[in-house]
């Protein structure tokens, strides 16, 4: 990196340094994940500080010191207003911005990871259902980052995975919830598998059924997203990638924590 550079980039996370300082984590398509000192952030009324909070997508200039990177002159390019006025909107971004923090090493640019969480973010701001942004932001990152299971072939047998009844004879029958399609694979995110039901042993794995392994054959080799699948067919792939995510990081996310306990305090009223 030069001594001065011009970049844009997202903030994941931050931390304070000293009594006046803080770091953050910054993403940014082409350097990757950089951390920098943000000098006097911590100052009453301190516009630094205000704009480098998490979530803050900033175009800053990025001086190279001795010993750290200082971001200089940072300006707003998008704050995501929406998604801070819903803590529910707001514990899922947040999440998404934490398992990429804790996935990403330093300084090693991954465009299409930082561009996924873009669209996921705008996704979100846009009223996109939590479920299907954070499911497609998930399994998208597992394939760029080369954790996905294959999702057309058995990772044992290599048998293609079996739907019951063609798609002709699927579109006949009466919508059904994805809970009652048939269970077709079974995910194991410890060993990055995903298995037909010859190979699975029985219970073991996370159950991936035919709605939802549909879903992940037509939305993974790339593009955008299309938003018109069903919520409850992308929460059970959603939480088939978090167990994933947090098998990959070796620890459990702490905003995701959160998250699952809101929606359970919702969930009962
Ligand atoms: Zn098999």
């Amino acid at each position: 990196m030069a001594h001065e550079t011009q970049t844009e980039g997202i903030v994941l996370r931050r931390w304070y340094a000293g009594e006046y300082d803080k770091w953050v984590s910054f993403l940014t398509p082409e350097y990757g994940k950089l951390r920098l000192r943000v000098r006097g952030a911590r100052k009453p009324k301190s516009k630094m500080g205000m704009l480098t909070e998490p979530l803050n997508l900033l175009k800053t200039r990025v001086i190279e010191g001795k010993v750290q990177r200082l971001i200089a002159q940072p300006q707003l390019v998008r704050s995501y207003v929406r998604l801070r006025s819903d803590l529910e909107l707001l514990s899922v971004a947040l999440a998404l911005c934490e398992t990429l923090d804790r996935w990403l090493p330093d300084e090693h640019a991954e465009p299409e990871a930082y561009a996924t969480l873009i669209i996921a973010l705008e996704a979100l701001e846009a009223g996109v259902p939590v479920e299907q942004a954070a499911a497609w932001a998930l399994w998208r990152w597992l394939a760029v980052l080369g954790y996905c299971p294959d999702v057309e072939r058995c990772g044992k047998c290599g048998a293609e995975f079996e739907f019951i009844g063609g798609d002709a004879d699927a579109a006949k029958l009466p919508r059904v919830a994805s809970a009652s399609s048939p269970t077709v694979a079974q995910l194991f995110p410890a060993e990055g598998w995903l298995l037909c039901p010859r190979c699975a042993p029985p219970r073991d794995g996370v159950p991936i059924t035919s709605d939802e392994l549909k879903l992940l054959q037509k939305s993974l080799p790339g593009g955008r997203p299309s938003w018109d699948t069903r919520p409850e067919a992308c929460r059970n792939l959603m939480l088939a990638a978090l167990r994933y995510a947090e098998c990959v990081l070796e620890s459990p996310l702490r905003w995701l924590e959160f998250w699952e306990r809101l929606s359970a305090l919702r969930e009962r009223g």
